[in-house]
């Protein structure tokens, strides 16, 4: 599979890739399609253009940037530029101490290679994934193609008009369950948002991103910090794969008492999405294994899975259900 032609842009600072975002949204202005796609690690990007899921005229390189990269600590929190290796934030000591769900999260993506190019902007900002799309032009041409690129049928759910394909990657649930904001940049200024807003939840135009705008940063608020946390994935071979399920939960506990408790779920729904209404079955801040069992319960209704993924969506909401009670029971299992 070949790349289609492109004009690679590499820009040595922020302001210049913004401007060249905003020249090229200009001059394509109504032509519907993104004349401008983003590369930063490239890791999940170029597969996509070999298999003409993207076709930019453009292609606008972020990795000169040195303003985009690292991991500090500010006023307001820990800022992680979008530009960020998965590899820099699983070996941040910083992270590792306040934000240790961050860390595990990062540690299951893809594998080792990958994530030495993969970026933190780049998982928050990953394309949704289907079966019948995330194929050749030759194989999903065979099919008609799909909503989500070149045709107007989904295969998933034939005669709906939606797209149903998956959020898959494995940090935001992660980072919702931290509160995280993103800031995004565009030539005309800055915009702060919570990442749960990021998401619109329909899999062909999944980011509320516009194509003059990229994400810079990322930022965990001081308040979540200390939070101990599990993430628990589901995929098809151990050492390298997308999450076909996967659950983060983050839990505050004083005395015993369960303050806080926030559990997000990936790979089952077109967003990453935060599992409502915990508060209301934490019976007073303590816990017990029917508890957990109720939440596990909770976190798999909150699970819409489809025909997207190679597993079947019975199994795949089945394993939301008791990876969510597992980890509730293995993070109250010690006390802290
Ligand atoms: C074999 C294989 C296995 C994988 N397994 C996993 C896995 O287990 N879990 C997982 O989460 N991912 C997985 N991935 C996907 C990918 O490696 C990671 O999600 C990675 O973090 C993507 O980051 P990147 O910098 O390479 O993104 P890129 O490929 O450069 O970009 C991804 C998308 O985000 C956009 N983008 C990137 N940065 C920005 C930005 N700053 N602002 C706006 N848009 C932006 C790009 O335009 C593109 O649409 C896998 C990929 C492969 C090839
Ligand atoms: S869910 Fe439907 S429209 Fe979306 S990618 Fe899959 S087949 Fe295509």
């Amino acid at each position: 599979m070949t790349f289609s032609d492109f004009t690679l842009l590499r820009p040595r600072t922020l302001p210049d890739a913004l401007e060249m975002l905003e020249g090229h949204h200009r001059a394509h202005a109504g032509e519907g399609a993104r004349a401008t796609r983003i590369l930063a690690g490239g890791t999940d990007l170029l597969p996509s253009m070999r298999q003409k899921l993207f076709e930019p005229e453009h292609v606008l390189d972020l990795r000169r940037i040195e303003d985009l990269k690292g991991i500090r600590e500010t006023e307001q929190g820990i800022e992680i530029g979008a530009l960020t290796t998965l590899h820099e934030i699983e070996h941040s000591e910083l992270l590792r101490a306040q934000y240790p769900l961050l860390v595990e999260a990062a540690k299951t993506v893809a594998s080792p290679v990958l994530r030495n190019m993969g970026t933190i902007g780049g998982n928050i900002c990953l394309d949704t994934r289907c079966l019948w799309y995330n194929q050749s032009l030759a194989w999903r041409k065979s099919c008609s193609f799909c909503i989500k690129k070149d045709g107007d049928l989904c295969h998933v759910a034939p005669g709906g008009t939606k797209c149903w394909a998956a959020f898959s990657g494995d940090t935001p649930p992660a980072l919702l369950c931290l509160n995280a904001e993103i800031e995004i940049a565009s030539a005309s200024g800055t915009r702060r948002i919570p990442l749960h807003d990021f998401y619109t939840g329909e899999g062909d135009n999944h980011r509320k991103l516009q194509p003059n705008e990229l994400v810079t940063r990322v930022i965990l608020p001081h308040a979540s910090a200390g939070y101990r946390g599990v993430y628990r994935k589901l995929r098809i071979r151990g050492s390298i794969d997308y999450p076909l399920a996967g659950v983060a939960v983050a839990v505050k506990r004083s005395n015993g008492h369960i303050e806080d408790l926030r559990i997000a779920i990936t790979a089952v729904n077109p967003a990453p999405t935060l599992v409502k209404g915990i508060d209301s079955l934490l019976n007073g801040g303590t816990a017990s294994e029917q508890i957990a069992e109720s939440i596990g319960e909770l976190a798999a209704r909150t699970a819409k899975p489809l025909t997207t993924s190679a597993l079947t969506p019975e199994y795949r909401r089945e394993m939301i259900r008791v990876f969510t009670k597992r980890a509730v029971l293995h993070l109250l299992a010690t006390d802290h």
